[in-house]
């Protein structure tokens, strides 16, 4: 007897794709020192936070200074300002949000595996793959059972519900890591058509949504009956620069209801017995990114980004390699080049030219035979990357 640990942890396989590249770099490293390496494989950002939100912070920390603007704990579901501040930003496409439909958060990762604490382990959920790995980690832990719904370039990378599709919980990331594919708001719609009709829940992951150009959608709130099925994870990470600094908010509509419980409610309740709210510094700085100048800031570092992935897929159009993404996202998903497998073109990559990108393996079965670059590194890095690229890539197509 005794006490018993999580068993679903034996369930999870070991997630080694960072781990091993970064092994694989390290030895080549050893061998080669004197070669520079080209990083294309990081997911962290390299712009420092914006000024709007450095600014705010800095006067936030004068606040905590003196006894007549020190804040203690905050509200645990977000102060005011921050909730207000994020409704704003979705009023400016025209998405009406209660404030108290925006919950702060540490971050996407964190809300992806803590909000499954509102929905039965026995409802099982359907992951679009190739997918970000915590969905599927995060679910496992949880003891959920999990299916694929595979993305290919049969869908350009943008799955849809069918006849047979069956699930309780989906879980869209639109921008999409590792593929850079965006659902237009037609497509989000057979998504949101299907979730009302047979009762399941939508999380949207829109970590990237920033990225968005156009016409395409931001938000899963700009379909129609959004409100009764989905919930919707944000990150100022990836536009603002919070990697390291950690906030997210996460849209929950008061609409959102199954079997007589209101999921509003419920997580309510859960961030006022789990959390003791996230630090007031933070959600000043969070607040002051939704200014017209945090976007405008925001902007700028999206376009830098962006101007990266150009390089990227200029090079790749130039030794003709098909690829997604790169637009909208600050993803580039490549074909690998002669049928070659990831892991493979990983290695030709890091051996012959000294790049290192992420092989599409890791992120899923399906994403055998692809290849993530990010656009988050530096543009010197970037340009002799690329052209290093697409100089080995037109000999082997
Ligand atoms: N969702 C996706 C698709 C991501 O790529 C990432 C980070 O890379 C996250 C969520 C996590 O973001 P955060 O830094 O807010 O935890």
């Amino acid at each position: 007897m005794g006490l018993k640990p999580n068993g679903n942890y034996r369930n999870l396989k070991d997630s080694y794709l960072f781990f091993r590249i970064a092994k694989k770099v390290e030895a080549y490293r050893a061998e080669h020192p004197a070669l520079t390496l080209y990083r294309l494989g990081i997911g962290d950002v390299s712009r420092p936070l914006c000024g709007a939100a450095i600014q705010a912070m800095h006067a936030a920390v004068e606040d905590q200074a003196k006894a007549e603007t020190f804040h203690g704990y905050t509200p645990e579901c977000g102060i005011p300002e921050f909730r207000s501040a994020a409704a704003g930003y979705y009023a400016r496409r025209g998405i009406r949000l209660d404030p108290e439909e925006v919950f702060v958060s540490s971050g996407a990762s964190d809300e992806l595996g803590d909000i499954l604490d509102l929905f039965e382990t026995s409802s099982p959920a359907l992951i679009t793959q190739p997918a970000y790995p915590a969905y599927v980690d995060a679910s496992i832990m949880a003891g959920r059972a999990v299916s694929f719904l595979n993305a290919g370039p049969d869908n350009d990378f943008l799955p849809l519900p069918g006849p047979d599709t069956a699930a309780d919980l989906i879980y869209l990331c639109s921008p999409n890591n590792p593929t850079g594919a965006v659902y237009t708001l037609e497509q989000l719609q057979k998504w949101v058509d299907w979730a009302n009709d047979r009762g399941a829940v939508i999380l949207f992951d829109a970590a990237y949504e920033a990225f968005v150009e156009g016409d395409l959608p931001h938000s899963i709130f700009e379909t129609e009956g959004a409100e009764t099925c989905a919930i919707e994870i944000c990150s100022l990470s990836k536009t603002a620069g919070f990697t390291g600094t950690r906030l997210g908010y996460t849209v929950i509509p008061k609409a959102l209801e199954r079997e007589g419980m209101n999921l509003n409610a419920m997580w309510v309740r859960n961030r006022t017995t789990k959390t003791n709210g996230i630090s007031y510094i933070l959600q000043k700085g969070g607040a002051a990114v939704f200014t017209d100048e945090g976007l405008r800031q925001v902007q700028e570092s999206i376009q830098f980004y962006k101007q990266n992935a150009r390089v990227l897929t200029e090079a790749l159009d130039a030794a003709g390699v098909r690829y997604w993404g790169g637009k909208n996202a600050p993803y580039v998903w490549m074909a690998c080049p002669e049928g070659l497998k990831s892991w493979d073109f990983f290695d030709l990559l890091l051996n012959e030219i000294q790049v290192i990108g992420t092989p599409g393996e890791g992120f899923g079965a399906c994403g055998e035979g692809f290849f993530r670059l990010s656009s988050f590194g530096s543009p010197e890095d970037t340009r002799t990357a690329a052209e290093r690229m697409r100089v080995l890539l037109m000999h082997r197509q």
